[in-house]
Parts: C-alpha cells; sequence; structure tokens
C-alpha cells in the first residue's frame, strides 16, 4: 500500500467537513488529515484537531488564532494555526496536499478552492457557489493545471457515476441526449402559496431528507440549490442549460439520471447521506465504504416524480435566465441570493422576498464579460451592493 493521501478539509466543521472527517476516519490506512478550517465553532474545530491531529488549522483572525493555539499546547498537540483567507489559500496548496475537500459555503470558498485547483491537487468540489461564479475560468484552470474534479454534490456526483468516463469529448458524442437532475422540492412543495409570507427560517431549514448546513438548506427550499445545480452541471459536465431537466423527486433516492439517445437511462440511487458522494470521490475509481446503510428498496417502496411549478419556484426561473446570460450574470445572481437569504435568517425579510430581491439586482444590473478573477469579483461586489440598497429600500 502506498503512503496515505493528505487532505485538506476546507469548511471541516460544517455538514459536508464533518461527513468527510466521518469518511476518513474510516480509513486510516488510506488517509491522513493535513489541515482542516472553521470560521465560527472554535471549540468544535479544536475538537477536530483533537481527533484528527491535522498539520494545520486556519481560524478567521488573529484572536481565534491565540485561543486555539492555547488549546491546543495545553492538549499536547503540534498542529500550526494559520489565519485567514491568505491562510485557506496556503492550507488548500501546500506541497504536501494530495486532494481538498472544497466545503466552505458560499463565495468566501472561492479563492481557497482555486489556490487548490491552481496548485494541481485532486479537489473535491462541494462549495458549488465557486464553480456558479467563476464557470469558465474556473474550468481552465482545471484544465491548465491538470487538476481532477471530482462534483460532490449528490446529483453531480450521480450524474459523474452514470456517464461513461471518457464523456469530457463531449454529450453528444458520448451519446447523452440530456441530464435529470432530481430536487426533493423541499420543505415547502405543498404549503399552500398564500402561506409562504409567514414561514420561518427554522421552518425553512428542516429539509424532510437531508441534513445539511443552513444557507444550502434555505436554497434547498426556494429551489436556488437546484438551480445553482443546473449552472454547476453546465460546467462540469460542458452541458447547454436547456441539456438539463430538473424533475421533482420527493423521496431524494434517486440522485439524478442520465438520459442516452438509445433510450437508455441510467440512474444512481442511494440513502441521502452525503457519505456516499464523500466516499467516491475521495477514492474514485476504486469504492471504499462510507458507512452509509444498504438501500432498502422495500422500505423505499416507491419512487414519485412532478414537474416544478415556476410559480412556487421563481428562483429556478431565475437561475435558467442567468443561465443562459452567462458572464457576470451568475456570479451577481449567487451574491445576491446570499446577501438575500442571510437576511431572511436574521429575520429581516420575509420568505417570498428572497426572489424578488435576487430579481430586482438581476433586472437593473447589467451583465458583463468576466474574462479574468477581478471582473468576477467586481460584479459579486456590485450585486451585494445593489442588495443592501433593495434591503434598506423594504425594510
Ligand atoms: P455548513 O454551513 O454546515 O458549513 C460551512 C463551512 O464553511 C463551515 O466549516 C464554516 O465554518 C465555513 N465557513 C462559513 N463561512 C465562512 C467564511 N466566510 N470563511 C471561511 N469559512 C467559512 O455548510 P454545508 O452544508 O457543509 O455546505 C458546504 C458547501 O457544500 C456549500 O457550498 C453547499 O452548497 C455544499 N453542499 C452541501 C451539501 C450538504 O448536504 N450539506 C450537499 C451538497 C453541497
Ligand atoms: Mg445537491
Amino acid at each position: 500500500m502506498n503512503r496515505p493521501q493528505q487532505i485538506t478539509v476546507l469548511g471541516a466543521t460544517g455538514s459536508i467537513g464533518l461527513s468527510t472527517l466521518d469518511v476518513i476516519a474510516r480509513h486510516p490506512d488510506r488517509y491522513q488529515v493535513f489541515g482542516v478550517s472553521g470560521y465560527s465553532r472554535l471549540a468544535e474545530l479544536f475538537a477536530i484537531c483533537v481527533e484528527h491531529r491535522p498539520r494545520v488549522a486556519v481560524v478567521p483572525d488573529e484572536r481565534s488564532a491565540s485561543q486555539l493555539q492555547a488549546d491546543l499546547h495545553s492538549a499536547g498537540l503540534a498542529t500550526e494555526v494559520w489565519v485567514g483567507e491568505q491562510g485557506l489559500c496556503q492550507m488548500a496548496s501546500a506541497p504536501e496536499v494530495d486532494a481538498v475537500m472544497a466545503a466552505i459555503v458560499g463565495a468566501a470558498g472561492l479563492r481557497p478552492t482555486l489556490a487548490a485547483v491552481n496548485a494541481g491537487k485532486k479537489i473535491l468540489l462541494a462549495n458549488k457557489e465557486a464553480l456558479v461564479m467563476t464557470g469558465d475560468l474556473f474550468m481552465q484552470a482545471v484544465r491548465r493545471s491538470g487538476s481532477v474534479l471530482l462534483p460532490i454534490d449528490s446529483e453531480h456526483n450521480a450524474i459523474f457515476q452514470c456517464l461513461p468516463s471518457d464523456y469530457a469529448r463531449g454529450l453528444g458524442a458520448v451519446g447523452v441526449r440530456r441530464i435529470l437532475l432530481t430536487a426533493s422540492g423541499g420543505p415547502f412543495r405543498e404549503t399552500p402559496l398564500a402561506h409562504l409570507q409567514d414561514v420561518t427560517p427554522d421552518q425553512a431549514c428542516a429539509h424532510p431528507n437531508w441534513s445539511m448546513g443552513r444557507k444550502i438548506s434555505v436554497d434547498s427550499a426556494s429551489m436556488m440549490n437546484k438551480g445553482l445545480e443546473l449552472i454547476e452541471a453546465c460546467w462540469l459536465f460542458d452541458a447547454k442549460p436547456n441539456q438539463v431537466e430538473v424533475v421533482i423527486h420527493p423521496q431524494s433516492v434517486i440522485h439524478s439520471l442520465v438520459d442516452y439517445v438509445d433510450g437508455s437511462v441510467l440512474a444512481q440511487l442511494g440513502n441521502p447521506d452525503m457519505r456516499t458522494p464523500i466516499a467516491n470521490a475521495l477514492a474514485w475509481p476504486e469504492r471504499i465504504d462510507s458507512g452509509v446503510a444498504p438501500l432498502d428498496l422495500f422500505a423505499v417502496a416507491r419512487l414519485d416524480f412532478e414537474r416544478p411549478d415556476e410559480q412556487r419556484f421563481p428562483c429556478l426561473r431565475l437561475c435558467r435566465e442567468a443561465a443562459e446570460a452567462g458572464n457576470s450574470a451568475p456570479a451577481m445572481l449567487n451574491a445576491a441570493n446570499e446577501v438575500a437569504v442571510a437576511a431572511f435568517l436574521e429575520g429581516r425579510i420575509r420568505y417570498p422576498q428572497i426572489a424578488q430581491l435576487i430579481e430586482d439586482v438581476l433586472s437593473n444590473e447589467p451583465v458583463v464579460a468576466v474574462d479574468e478573477l477581478d471582473a468576477v469579483f467586481a460584479a459579486d461586489t456590485q450585486a451585494r451592493l445593489r442588495a443592501e440598497q433593495w434591503l434598506s429600500r423594504n425594510n
């Protein structure tokens, strides 16, 4: 057996981060944790250091660094503490690192993820916002550095598993007609439209099938998540937006499907537990135990499908429009959504206003070409500014 692979987990204290550490801990002969990061839950980050003994831990500021350093010192641990975005980028691109789990939520994960890409690391991509924001630039960087990009999002990991290994030749060339992206429909799939006005952040975060961080939970309720995933799928698999169809499948057992020209439809099924795609990507092209229980089809009993209702889920339409517009539109969509979701979680706006705010930003900000990273950040900043103005006007 070769030496264990060294893994950096960006966003280790989050839902995906903890699931990743769980899978890694099942295979100490294959994987070692090189680096971890946390943003707010310092006590959890310290507990992770005690259990996984990483070489490096990254925290957001000097104050958290001194505290973590003191705790590590008392516990007799030699983990080094690095700080801020620069620390994240350094930890993601360190020469010792083989693979990086990109599991920071939102635009905050972009620079560290790109640092890992540019260093040619194997990338396990959970941070879909990074790819949505930068699209073509991200994929160009992957090709330039020769980094291996593996999707963690359960749908994209499912599609990846259902595609032939030479899919990079083009979907048409390998006989794919379309991609069917499944969605649970979230907690508000059947809520009367008039009641959506009054739903609370906790209701939005009570996902029927998946346990996730709060931002992606709200995105799942609004189906913004599925729209971001549509854009993500276009970049990962070189698909046109109209080659990706969203299918509501409330049981979340089929994680997505690929429809071929000969009439075959391949699907990947499993229990809704992110450790499956994480283990799949970590070990690819091999298979390892993930700790996920085997799928009991008799307990599942039935699989249902529905067409999404765009009146109920306006964010899905906004995402399709941004995907078609390309250029700076997806970065602005993402930024506006991050501001809107944070405002909703803080109780500053009502749930239907998330889509209203995003629509205001997208219909008033011009779409511009983004041929370099600075242009993406400029679009992101401009959209956040406009979103904040909307908030002050509508509060
Ligand atoms: P989470 O909120 O549980 O965890 C987020 C992590 O990012 C935490 O470690 C947090 O400390 C860190 N973080 C937050 N803000 C930060 C900042 N400004 N700078 C640096 N670090 C910061 O989120 P999650 O559910 O684990 O999701 C993480 C990513 O994975 C998201 O992009 C999400 O869309 C994607 N994803 C998650 C799931 C899931 O099942 N949870 C599924 C598919 C994709
Ligand atoms: Mg997903």
